[in-house]
């Protein structure tokens, strides 16, 4: 089916302990890699955990997420193995630190979106853009796998998939990637996806004064 490298022969790691069948595609993420499971339409939020087995991170979320995707860039998290995180939006005003928000620090004060992480199992609670005049300022980004409830959104499809290559993924496999995105109804694009790219320009030209408000 793809000219996927079987284990062994130069393929990555992390499919040599998948079934017979599985090993054709490269694994996206292990939450789709079987396909995309839908969301529920009258979903409503809930909480997200992080990993310690003590004193856990709380984070409840009183939204349905949006604008799931799959992202290769190199600054979200990921499950280990995983070549792409699995990414969605919510309201900020509908998410808030529960219990335990003394674990979270910030990873990197400077970036765009502050990722808010755990100190001791490193997995990130939220996302969030503290620049006011950001187009996506007033959202939050969160990992829905990190919640036991189901009925998240699903991915609709694939960001910044040419950065997999940054945290190791062999360039020779990037056909192989893309083709298994759309086979799994996730469009890869190299950005973000053509209606979020017009999200950002339609605000940088109000900014600008070239579109009026
Ligand atoms: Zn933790
Ligand atoms: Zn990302």
């Amino acid at each position: 089916m793809h000219a996927f490298p079987r284990p062994g022969q130069g393929g990555p790691a992390h499919i040599v302990n998948q079934p017979e069948t599985a090993i054709m595609s490269p694994s996206i993420h292990p939450l789709v890699d079987r396909g995309v499971k839908p969301g529920s339409p009258d979903f409503a939020g809930g909480t997200l955990v992080c990993r310690c087995t003590t004193r856990p991170v709380k984070v409840a979320v009183k939204s349905q997420s949006a604008h799931n995707h799959a992202c290769g860039c190199t600054k979200c998290w990921k499950p280990a193995g995983a070549l792409f995180s699995l990414v969605a939006v919510v309201p900020r005003d509908k998410l808030s630190v529960v219990e335990n928000g003394d674990k979270l620090k910030i990873v990197d004060p400077s970036a765009t979106i502050q990722r808010h992480a755990c100190k001791e199992c490193g997995v990130h609670l939220f996302g969030r853009i503290e620049n006011a005049k950001h187009a996506f300022h007033g959202l939050d980004f969160i990992h829905t796998e990190l919640s036991p409830e189901s009925g998240w959104s699903a991915p609709t499809f694939a960001a910044f998939v040419s950065s997999i290559i940054e945290s190791g993924a062999d360039p020779k496999n990037m056909d192989a990637v893309r083709a298994r995105l759309r086979e799994l109804g996730l469009p890869p694009y190299d950005c973000l996806s053509p209606p979020l790219m017009d999200a950002l320009s339609i605000h940088a030209a109000k900014l600008a004064g070239v579109l009026k408000a």
